[in-house]
């Protein structure tokens, strides 16, 4: 119980990409950024093998390009704990291209639920453990995600064996969604409306922000059925939280889920902290986690 987790990305090393901003340009080019890539991949997972953190990630170290087998082997090579490798949803990834354009954006996102799930089995056979479609836009289009958003979702995920999760939050760092937040007031309840749809799905791991979150803790209810991603860890302050904060997270999570299908998360990725602060909460995610097991 309380397997610990992270959403997906961290810090890119000062030797691979620009410090502290998110979607950094890449410091070098060629071979040598190959090399560095992979060198960063399997550093990020040995610093959060020390951590102490359960289900691992790539970290999002060497990603550019729509095809991840490549990174996907490598860090599959760097650590014999699970794994867990993200992709975006097909409703955010039609959002992130030009709309309009294409006229039917629902043929679009399940055109391109095809080429996903494609690529998730071709991760699942490169031996990923957990594979988790990031969809901020299901927060968004809340009717639509109701409509044909979870269904493009579950295309993409059509077929695996592995686990599947969805990463859907309300996004950080980025100033469009830092003024959109201040215009939801107190109670963020966008995954009253979403959440229903996601339980009747086949995805079988859902994330909600905990932490100094205005996400009502109670939604968890919504979700009798999936394992909860519950985030444990502010990714919007570089205030490192304590172990004992942690745990008290969980001990809330635990008023509407049973311990089994909870794991510890981070509320979001962690790309554009420190590396001492994004490791530091790590830290502090699997020391709070333990503690919560040891008081349960
Ligand atoms: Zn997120």
């Amino acid at each position: 119980m309380f397997e610990t987790t992270l959403a997906g990305s961290l810090p890119k090393p000062s030797w691979l990409a620009t410090p502290n901003v998110l979607w950094a340009p890449w410091t070098l080019t060629g071979t040598p950024l190959q090399e560095a890539k992979e060198d960063a991949t399997a550093l990020a997972i040995r610093r959060q093998e020390e951590a102490g953190i359960d289900i691992v990630s790539d970290g999002e170290q060497a990603r550019q390009h729509f095809v991840h087998e490549r990174e996907a082997r490598v860090a599959r090579a760097a650590t014999a704990r699970k794994l867990k490798f993200t992709l975006p949803g097909p409703m955010t990834l039609i959002d992130t291209l030009a709309d309009g354009y294409y006229g039917d954006r629902v043929k679009m996102a399940f055109a391109f639920a095809e080429l996903l799930n494609q690529e998730a089995k071709d991760l699942e056979k490169a031996g990923i453990d957990v594979i988790q479609f990031d969809e901020p836009a299901f927060n968004v289009y809340l009717n639509e995600t109701v409509d044909w958003g979870v269904p493009a979702l579950e295309k993409a995920a059509e077929g695996l064996k592995c686990t599947t999760a969805v990463h859907i939050c309300y996004g950080y760092g980025i100033e469009a969604n830092i003024k959109w937040k201040e215009s939801l007031g107190e109670s963020w309840r966008q995954y009253e409306e979403t959440f229903p749809a996601l339980d009747r799905s086949k995805i079988q791991q859902v994330s909600l922000e905990c932490r100094n979150s205005h996400v009502p803790p109670e939604l968890m209810t919504l979700l009798k059925n999936k394992t909860l991603l519950v985030g444990a860890i502010d990714v919007a302050s570089d205030r490192i939280e304590t172990p004992e904060q942690v745990a008290a997270t969980l001990k809330l999570a635990l008023k509407f889920a049973e311990p089994e299908r909870i794991q510890a998360c981070t509320n979001c990725g962690m790309a554009p902290m420190t590396l001492a602060v994004a490791y530091g909460k790590l830290r502090a995610l699997a020391q709070g986690a333990a503690l919560a097991r040891k008081t349960l």
